[in-house]
């Protein structure tokens, strides 16, 4: 389990997070979503003992950040968001040196299982330098977990990505979250619908929203909108003056979209309105926020 409680770092003036809280259980892939500048790296950083924060506490497996680096160190993979390497290395060999310096003793082993479960196996004859971007991100991974952390801490892990590397590397990190807690940052919503079962939306150093991706889906930000299809034309004046909508815009044809008040659903009023004006209604959809347009709603 990670605790972070009451977060604050300043980098001098500034003020880089300010007073984040949240918890993360096991089992959990949690992206944390925000802008550049958003204060997600520094966040990182603080958890993985890299720098220390202004205020608060941060504990990892209930060891303190302050009282136990080595420990939290010990039960973390991070991979920071430049994933340094050493590119005169073949990865067997980095793996190894990796391995060595958290003193592993069944060294042979992890480094075969971190290149099997990453993918690496094809591109064994290169040296790190040689690698695409994709075989280096899973270079990366790999050297995140090969001392079988319960806890991943992922920085723009998918970021430079082709299409085809990014589906991959998605599948790695789906499939290591069934077991361990993994937090990963990105600036992208898809990649949250693709891999998080929760996001922690954080901007300007402050968290605007944590919960399921499916939850800030559905909550009412901006309140419902519907689209409506009518068999012929219909006023907008009258459509606007039906209780609860806000905000009517046609769109094409005979088909309007309706912004209604906070959570009101205006589906049977709607329906109702139609018959007493002798409209007929083809259809009523009732449209899904996309995750996108909730990060905006959110951090402007
Ligand atoms: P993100 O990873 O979300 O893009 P960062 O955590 O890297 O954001 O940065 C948050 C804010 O803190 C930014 O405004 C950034 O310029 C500032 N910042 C980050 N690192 C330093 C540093 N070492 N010194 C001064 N300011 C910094
Ligand atoms: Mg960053």
């Amino acid at each position: 389990m990670i605790t972070v409680s009451n977060v604050t770092k300043r980098y001098g003036e500034q003020l880089a997070l300010d007073n984040v809280s949240f918890n993360i259980e096991p089992g959990e892939i949690v992206g944390l979503l925000g802008p550049n500048g958003a204060g997600k790296s520094t966040l990182m950083k603080i958890i993985t003992c890299f720098i220390p924060p202004s205020d608060g506490e941060v504990t990892v497996c209930g060891h303190s950040i302050f009282d136990a680096p080595q420990e939290v160190c010990r039960h973390i993979g991070y991979l920071p968001e430049h994933n340094p390497l050493y590119t005169e290395m073949y990865i067997p060999e980095f793996l190894q040196f990796i391995a060595g310096t958290y003193g592993l003793r069944n060294v042979k082993e992890r480094v075969e299982a971190m290149i099997q479960l990453t993918g690496l196996t094809p591109e064994l004859g290169k040296r790190i330098g040689a690698l695409s971007k994709g075989y280096r991100q899973r270079v990366g991974l790999a050297q995140a977990m090969i001392h079988d952390p319960e806890v991943l801490i992922l920085d723009e892990p998918t970021t430079g990505l082709d299409p085809n590397q990014l589906e991959e590397i998605r599948r790695v990190i789906r499939n290591v979250g069934k077991t361990k807690i993994v937090l990963l940052s990105t600036h992208i919503m898809q990649e949250v619908e693709a891999m998080c079962s929760r996001a922690i939306i954080i901007n300007h150093g402050k968290i605007v929203a944590d919960n399921s991706a499916t939850e800030l889906k559905s909550q009412e930000l901006s309140g419902n909108r519907y689209t409506v299809e009518f068999d012929g034309a219909v006023d907008i004046d009258k459509l606007r003056h039906i209780e609860g909508v806000i905000k009517v815009q046609h769109l094409q044809g005979h088909t309007y979209s309706l912004q209604a008040k906070g959570d009101t659903d205006i589906r049977k009023r709607l329906f109702q309105w139609a018959v007493d004006q002798h409209y007929t209604v083809l259809t009523i959809q009732k449209e899904q926020e996309s995750l996108e347009h909730v990060f905006q709603q959110l951090t402007h």
